[in-house]
C-alpha cells in the first residue's frame, strides 16, 4: 500500500469510527451543548468520502484536501470548519510529495493544531479541540525521532484519549459549552472526544498497514 492509499484507508476508518460513535458524541453534546456533534461528524466524514471516491486524489495532501474541503463545505456548526481547517493546514505541511516520513506525519499534526488554533481562538484549558489535540502533537513529535507514521499516530491517540478526558473537570471557555458556566463540569467535551477517536482510526489503520 503506498501512501496516498494508506491515507484514504485512515480517512476511511476515520469516517466507520465517526458512524460507530456517532451516538456517543451526540450524548456528550446534548450534556453541554445541543446534540448534533456525533450527527456532524459523520455527515461530514461520509462527504469526505463521496469526495475522495469522485476526485480520486494522487498524493496524501490531496487527500487531506478533499476531506478539508468535504467537512468546511457540509458540516454547520463550529467542529466542521475547525477541522476543515486542520485537514487544510495538515494537507499544507505534506506538500506534492508521494511519501511521508514519520517526521513530517509529526509536523502535520502540529499544523493541524496550528490552524484550529488560529481559526477558534481556544488555548489549551479552554475545554475544546485543543485539549486534545495539543498533547498529541506533542506526542507525536517525540515519537517521531525513532518511529514509524503508525507509531506517530499511536503515540497522539494515547495522548488524546489523556487530554480528552482532562476536559471533564473544565469549565468551557470557547463554543456552546461556554453558555453554560459551571454546569458544563463533570462532561467530557464532545470535539475533544472525537478527536480522540480521529487519531486512533488513524494509528489502528496506519498498523495494520505496515
Ligand atoms: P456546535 O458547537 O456549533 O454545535 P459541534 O457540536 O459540531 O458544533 O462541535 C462542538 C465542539 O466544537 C466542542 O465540543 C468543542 O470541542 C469544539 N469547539 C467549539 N468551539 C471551539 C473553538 N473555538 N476552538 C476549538 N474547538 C472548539
Ligand atoms: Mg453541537
Amino acid at each position: 500500500m503506498d501512501a496516498t492509499q494508506a491515507t484514504r484507508a485512515v480517512v476511511e476508518e476515520m469516517a466507520a469510527a465517526m458512524e460507530e460513535n456517532r451516538r456517543r458524541l451526540t450524548k456528550l453534546d446534548s450534556e453541554i451543548g445541543d446534540g448534533d456533534h456525533g450527527n456532524n461528524m459523520h455527515r461530514g466524514f461520509q462527504a469526505a468520502l463521496e469526495r475522495l471516491n469522485a476526485a480520486d486524489p494522487s498524493t496524501p495532501a490531496d487527500v487531506l484536501k478533499a476531506v478539508s474541503m468535504a467537512l468546511i463545505s457540509k458540516v454547520g456548526g463550529a467542529a466542521g470548519p475547525l477541522y476543515g481547517t486542520a485537514f487544510l493546514r495538515a494537507s499544507a505541511a505534506l506538500g506534492t510529495e508521494q511519501e511521508v516520513s514519520a517526521g513530517e506525519a509529526a509536523e502535520a499534526l502540529e499544523a493541524a493544531l496550528g490552524g484550529i488554533k488560529q481559526r477558534g481562538k481556544a488555548e489549551v484549558g479552554d475545554k475544546t479541540i485543543v485539549d486534545a489535540l495539543t498533547p498529541a502533537a506533542e506526542a507525536a513529535k517525540q515519537a517521531a525521532g525513532d518511529g514509524s507514521v503508525a507509531g506517530v499516530f499511536r503515540a497522539a491517540a494515547g495522548a488524546a484519549e489523556e487530554g480528552a478526558e482532562s476536559t471533564i473537570p473544565m469549565t468551557a471557555r470557547k463554543g456552546r459549552a461556554s453558555y453554560l458556566g459551571a454546569r458544563a463540569q463533570g462532561h467530557q467535551d464532545p470535539g475533544a472526544t472525537s478527536t480522540y477517536l480521529l487519531l486512533e482510526a488513524a494509528a489502528r489503520t496506519l498498523e495494520g498497514a505496515s
